[in-house]
């Protein structure tokens, strides 16, 4: 596992925390591998593996991998491994695109990633344009659904 760190982020939230990487990191590399605990309900700190699964994630510190609409990682739920998606320098903040695992959040909220591709509400994939979400990693279970 990539060297890694919690921080509080400067967001709406006070009390929301980030997880950023503390060293360089090329494209496509395995920054963490995880397993956990499989549960048919969702949670907001769960991640969707499969049409009716969820895996609480261990090591829960991935957990805390907020979302960006410029992901740098994505959650790679068939190899179980956090992998960047494009090169990310130390002292950056890991961020992935929920809906590429989450086809319908517990927990819709607005996004401030300030990115010029910004969905500003993210609820999950269902609520997407499929041309859209074309440009993104999707998880098999995701894809299956937008099939
Ligand atoms: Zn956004």
């Amino acid at each position: 596992m990539m060297r890694v760190e919690p921080f509080g982020r400067s967001g709406a939230d006070p009390n929301e925390r980030g997880l950023r990487i503390l060293e360089d990191c090329p494209p496509d590399t395995v920054i963490a591998e995880f397993s956990g605990q499989l549960t048919p309900t969702a949670t907001r700190h769960t991640i969707q593996v499969g049409p009716a699964q969820h895996l609480v994630v261990d090591p829960a510190v991935l957990q805390l991998v907020c979302h960006s609409c410029r992901p740098n990682v994505r959650f790679d739920v068939t190899e179980r491994k956090l992998i960047s998606v494009r090169a990310i320098r130390a002292a950056d903040e890991l961020t992935f695109f929920y809906p590429s695992t989450e086809w319908a959040m517990v927990a819709p909220f607005n996004c401030l990633c300030g990115e010029p591709e910004c969905f500003h509400r993210i609820d999950g994939a269902k609520s997407i344009p499929r041309e859209r979400l074309q440009s993104y990693w999707l998880a098999p279970h995701v894809r299956s659904q937008l099939a």
